[in-house]
């Protein structure tokens, strides 16, 4: 007995039919029309769209940073996904400085042991000493494919340019994929604690220690480098036009360079978020900063023309009035504790959040919330208002990302053999988003009464039903590591 999708509208990276499909066991295995129901559980998709569930390739969950530690773990972050349509993601493991890349792997490995659909991990590489440049290409028989750099957070993060130099040759060596954080952090550490000093430390200017310039002059830093060594690059959270011009040029000299945003970078501007009264521009702080409404147009034209590939969230929530709860005790009787352990003994408690920025915007936790609502507000936004057809929105938001990161056809279309994992599109569906409905872990989303049309209805991994309206039927444990394969496509 298979689950037959019947008298739906199939929506793939190229075609839109109307056909049904069968699933049996863990995948699609026939898609026609008018197929027999006997013996078959039958969905009525009438008046729906089936499309591939999305793939959100920039996730941070439960990841340590600015001082805490980011709310949406790998239990509540893949309900939300789920909830807003998307079936996998691939998270970023960090390489804890002095580690090995393996110790990184172990840690993300034991956060994923809850994981509620499918997931991938990157690799950070933070620290690249001899021995963990001979551990690089060890990554690929584990399945991970693609490893990440920083060219930001100076002290935190950030690696040099040789590092990224060297990590690239290694990495087309062998098959992987290169992603980088671009932003110049020498220059955002010298603009900091000037504006700091001169008692601007508000969120707004946060935007103003970090430039649309010194973006630009990275990701064109990058892309030669990528052109030099031959290794793929994939610029991550692309935000502004400099950027863009850059992955330009690199792809009309040859180079194989890629890039994403992210869909915050496409409705929220710095003047009338981060410049909200108070502290409230706090909720929107992330880098690169969210710019202006002619980035905005921008970004559209890229992912349409094919400039850009993808858009992901780069979900990384923090509580906007965290730090409640009696934490500073705890602390003190468990010494060598973590605020992750305390909650799961006292739900009631939020670990520290954006409050720890108050007086200076250097130490707001940088990242927001957006895994639920990327499909959505694309959709909304996308199809609906004319700027991408239904098929180029598939293509962006789950058969590109699944191409460039190993785990085509398996993930990323609706073709036979593939993985079931399938969205019910229910394009008439209009409601307004908020932070009273949302799934994610968070006080706060940025599209708070945005209205949007169509939703997803049901969402299937591997055949098995995850989301039924408003009913989760998904388990811990159910979501499967993606074993992601190398020498993938440059699109
Ligand atoms: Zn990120």
């Amino acid at each position: 007995m298979g689950t037959l999708f019947k008298n739906g509208t199939i929506i793939t990276a190229s075609d839109m039919v109307k056909a049904d499909m069968l699933v049996e066991g863990s995948t699609i295995s026939v898609i026609g029309r008018d197929i027999n129901p006997e013996g078959h559980e039958v969905v009525d998709c009438t008046g729906k769209y089936l499309m591939p569930g999305g793939i959100d390739v920039h996730t941070h969950l439960e990841l340590p940073f600015g001082g805490t530690v980011s709310n949406d773990d790998f239990d509540t972050g893949h309900k939300a996904a789920a909830f807003g349509g998307t079936t996998a993601h691939i998270d970023f493991v960090i390489q804890p400085k002095g580690g090995s890349l393996h110790d990184g792997l172990n840690t993300w490995r034991k956060k994923a042991s809850v994981a509620q659909i499918d997931y991938g991990f990157h690799l950070a590489v933070t620290d690249l000493r001899p021995e963990v440049l001979d551990e690089i290409p060890s990554l690929v028989q584990e399945g991970v494919t693609s490893l990440k750099l920083f060219m930001a957070y100076k002290n935190v993060f950030q690696v040099d340019d040789a590092t990224l130099f060297k990590t690239m040759e290694v990495a087309a060596k062998h098959g992987m994929i290169v992603m980088v954080h671009a932003e110049n952090g020498d220059v955002e550490a010298s603009l900091t604690p000037r504006l700091l000093a001169e008692g601007k430390t508000a969120p707004y200017d946060h935007y103003l220690s970090r430039p649309r310039e010194i973006e630009g002059e990275a990701t064109n830093r990058a892309t030669v480098m990528s052109g030099m060594t031959g290794c793929p690059l994939y610029v991550v959270h692309v935000t502004c036009e400099p950027a863009v011009q850059a992955i330009q040029r690199g792809r009309a000299a040859g180079i194989p360079v890629m890039g994403e945003s992210c869909t915050q970078y496409f409705f929220l501007t710095a003047k009338k978020h981060l410049g909200a009264p108070g502290f409230e521009g706090a909720k929107y702080i992330c880098s690169p900063p969210i710019r202006t409404e002619h980035d905005h147009g921008v970004l559209w034209q890229a992912i349409r023309d094919g400039s850009l590939q993808h858009v992901s969230t780069d979900h990384c929530n923090f509580w906007f009035e965290g730090g409640k709860g009696p934490w500073q005790d705890w602390m003190q009787k468990y010494n060598g504790g973590n605020w992750v352990e305390y909650e799961a003994q006292d739900p009631s408690y939020r670990r520290p959040g954006k409050e720890l920025g108050k007086g200076n915007f250097a130490k707001i936790p940088n990242g927001m919330p957006g895994l639920e609502e990327r499909m959505m507000v694309m959709w909304e936004h996308g199809v609906n208002k004319g700027r991408l057809s239904p098929q180029k929105f598939v293509e962006l938001m789950c058969t590109n990302p699944a191409k460039i990161f190993g785990m085509y056809p398996k993930k990323g279309t609706l073709s036979v053999g593939a993985d079931a994992d399938i969205v019910v599109w229910d394009p008439n569906h209009k409601h307004v988003l908020s932070v009273e409905t949302t799934h994610m872990r968070t006080d706060y989303i940025v599209y708070e009464g945005m209205e949007v049309t169509g939703k997803p209805v049901k969402v299937y991994q591997r055949g098995i039903k995850l989301v039924d309206g408003e009913q989760w039927l998904g388990h811990n444990g159910g979501g499967q590591f993606i074993h992601r394969h190398p020498n993938a496509p440059v699109l």
